[in-house]
């Protein structure tokens, strides 16, 4: 920013701390303007001001008289204010002779009483941005990499999913292109990227969207869609979402309008069948999220997921934001298979209507109509044109994933071992055995920590009481039971 733009606001944010937020509208400073400060450290907007005296009419006095309040005269030094002659206030000479004039007798109550230093409880205040000292981030949206950097970045973290990464990395290059488009005048008009991806639990749907933010260093909100209800409903409001990204970006609305919002569970929202009542947790909130989606302008309470008088709001586009639905969609493949079925089942060349039933991965064949078929609206889907699906995982890649990704669990025991000096191994055939094990708790590589957890439990308690050890070696007959693990000594 210029020097000749700059607001009194802009250098409070530099300076870091909180913006003032009006005690009646609560609107920060940045929105409502010029504060005025009255006795107990509360901040009042000049509109708010101007409504009250309005209100109490005719005194004759209007915003600006009180805001000498903050001048160097004395309280109520005023030129509008009448003079009051009480008792207890006689007329002053000051040491010029002038009088002063005295605030008539009115009492603040001492609302400060009530919450923080002016009565606002400290998460729903607006943080100024504040310069921190931060690493790099891997990437800067504003010169986004080419789309195989990417995806060799989270390549480091994530296994496999190789056609996922490549989609996404694809969908989050095009989004920030996008975003930071310099040529504003174009007659193009590009269209959001938002994401639909399918995927089994526990195959690293959170986890992809999760490391791809933390590269990109954006703020990133993850919600449930089965906590969301139509508005006035019990639930989180729709818009809550947003909220929820506002408080990931510190309260900074220009960081959080190039976020990314991942709505988890997304099928949970699918159009109930055969039902007469009002559908508040399906249908409705797809179409709430419909406007979000596209981009739109919403108002979110400050700290806080749903809007009441107390809450400060700030307004939010999302349309730059990036909106990331992922789900499990649980008998998916049944409509994949029907429909497969149904294109194949005439002719000589039809097919056999079992075909499909051992295709681990049939969910790669996913289309906008089966989405369709199994509850989604047509507007709603719209608005997620990249879709996509990701693997379930095998043993072999559950193997992978102990040891390969950049912060393995295995290389975190290893590491938490080698400060102990004791050296770490697993054989081949264990882990294949820890990630059968996993796989049949049937939730993902979510149950590899678990399983491997109990059994390093023993191995982490007895280490340490002998100094003399220097090598611990994981088999799979300890793992089934049969044997112990080899320990060598120093
Ligand atoms: P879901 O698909 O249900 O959202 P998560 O993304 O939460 O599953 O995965 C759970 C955990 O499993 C993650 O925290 C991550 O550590 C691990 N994980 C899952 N899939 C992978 C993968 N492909 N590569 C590396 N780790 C993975």
């Amino acid at each position: 920013m210029d020097n000749e733009n700059r607001t009194e606001v802009d250098d409070k944010k530099e300076e870091g701390g909180y913006e003032e937020v009006c005690y009646i509208c609560r609107r920060p400073e940045s929105k409502a303007g010029r504060m005025l400060r009255i006795p107990h450290n509360i901040c009042i907007c000049v509109d708010c001001m101007q409504r009250t005296f309005d209100t109490m009419g005719g005194t004759g006095m209007s915003p600006t008289d009180l805001m000498l309040f903050d001048s160097p005269f004395p309280m109520g030094a005023g030129p509008n204010l009448p003079l009051i002659e009480d008792d207890d206030s006689e007329e002053e000479d000051d040491k010029e002779g002038k009088k002063k004039r005295k605030m008539p007798s009115f009492h603040f109550m001492n609302l400060g009483d009530f919450g923080g230093f002016d009565g606002i409880p400290s998460n729903q205040r607006v943080k100024k941005n504040k310069p921190k000292k931060k690493e790099k981030p891997v990437f800067d949206i504003n010169n986004i990499p080419a789309p195989h950097k990417i995806k060799a970045e989270l390549d480091q973290y994530v296994v496999g999913q190789e056609q996922a990464k490549k989609v996404m990395s694809v969908a989050v290059y095009n989004h920030y292109k996008r975003v930071t488009r310099k040529d504003e005048d174009s007659k193009i008009e590009l269209e959001k990227s938002n994401m639909l991806m399918l995927g089994p639990t526990g195959c690293g749907k959170t986890y992809l969207v999760r490391t791809l933010a933390r590269l990109l260093d954006v703020p990133l909100a993850i919600t449930d869609a089965t906590s969301l209800t139509e508005a006035g409903y019990i639930g989180d409001d729709i818009e809550s979402v947003v909220s929820k990204l506002l408080a990931a970006a510190d309260n900074d609305v220009e960081r959080a309008e190039h976020g990314i919002i991942f709505v988890d569970e997304i099928d949970k929202i699918a159009k109930k069948k055969n039902t007469n009542q009002r559908d508040v947790s399906g249908e409705s909130v797809q179409q709430g999220m419909l406007k979000l989606l596209e981009g739109a302008e919403v108002e979110v309470p400050v700290g806080a997921s749903s809007k009441n008088a107390m809450v400060p709001m700030v307004t939010v586009n999302t349309k730059d934001i990036l909106f990331i639905c992922g789900g499990a969609f649980p008998d998916m493949d049944n409509v994949i298979k029907e429909r497969l079925n149904k294109s194949s089942s005439m002719g000589f060349l039809a097919d056999l209507k079992d075909k499909y039933d051992n295709d681990k991965n049939i969910l790669q064949k996913v289309t906008v109509e089966d989405v369709r078929t199994f509850g989604m609206i047509p507007e709603f889907i719209g608005r997620l044109p990249v879709l996509f699906s990701l693997e379930a995982l095998d043993e072999d890649m559950m193997v992978r994933i102990l040891k390969e990704p950049r912060n393995a669990i295995i290389a975190q025991y290893q590491e938490l071992l080698a400060m102990d000096g004791v050296k770490l191994t697993f054989t081949e055939e264990a882990l294949h055995e820890i990630a059968k094990q996993a796989l049949d708790k049937k939730v993902g590589a979510r149950a590899l920590r678990a399983v491997i957890e109990e059994y390093m439990l023993d191995i982490m308690y007895e280490t340490p009481k002998d100094d003399n050890i220097g090598e611990v070696i994981i088999t799979k007959e300890y793992l089934d039971h049969t044997g112990g693990p080899v320990i060598n000594m120093r």
